[in-house]
């Protein structure tokens, strides 16, 4: 059975699995995350209807035993997004972002542990993701671009947690601001994969071609250590 697993911004990680002989979406509440079973050829909208349904039910039964809470003392650190919490001396909530770091200011007093507000901080987490994100990711797909003579139409950023980015037939390629959370490598990897389907819109030989070209031959490589990146967010 293979396991994928799905970044969910209120509920963290979900662990996917298609298992050929279920009947229906079978969700359940394991330790620290929630875990769906899929019948064959489930849409994402079924999918996303399911978790919506019954996401937050479950979520709080898998976070009874170890799902990471944020409060005060909570710091999530990659190399290339840091986000943690610092106590201030106003009486607001805010935001200061320094580089690859956001800390989140809350006042003194601030009570962490309720449900809505752990829900609420979770989204804050990705608000603060996607700015880094913004500030980011055009501008690497910008110096790929021109670093190996790409030329696209736009570039958008989207919270998708299946899909890293895509490309249209126009050219206009979208990031997942998830990609802020791989190392840059891996990042690249997605990006000049994105560049080569202006070029290349689909996934022959001359696309892998043109894909090694542009990753010193890695590109098989490069896929493969994707596939089996975790992200801890
Ligand atoms: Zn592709």
């Amino acid at each position: 059975m293979q396991y994928n697993v799905v970044e969910h911004p209120l509920y963290g990680k979900i662990r996917v699995k298609v298992n050929p002989r279920a009947r229906r979406i079978i969700l359940r509440a394991r330790e620290g995350f929630i875990e769906v079973t899929l019948p064959p050829g489930v849409t994402r909208k079924a999918f996303d209807a399911a978790v919506d349904k019954y996401g937050a039910k479950l979520w709080a039964l898998s976070r009874a035993t170890t799902l990471e809470v944020i409060d005060g003392t909570y710091k999530y650190e990659s190399e290339r997004f840091c986000f943690c919490l610092s106590e201030g001396e106003k009486r607001d909530f805010f935001i200061r972002y320094d580089g690859f770091r956001a800390t989140f200011i809350y006042p003194q007093n601030t009570d962490f542990h309720s449900e809505e507000m752990q829900q609420w901080l979770r989204r804050v987490r990705v608000t603060a993701l996607r700015r880094v994100a913004s500030e980011n990711l055009p501008r690497r797909l910008d110096y790929l671009s021109r670093r190996f003579n790409f030329c696209y139409n736009g570039v958008s950023l989207s919270d998708s947690h299946s899909r890293w980015g895509s490309c249209s037939s126009r050219g206009n390629i979208s990031l997942s601001i998830y990609l802020q959370l791989l190392p840059e490598h891996l990042a690249d990897y997605v990006m000049l994969h994105e560049l080569c389907h202006t070029v290349e819109m689909n996934h022959s030989p001359r696309f892998w071609e043109l894909m090694d070209n542009v990753t010193d031959g890695k590109s098989k490589q490069l896929r493969h250590e994707l596939k089996s990146y975790r992200t801890s967010f």
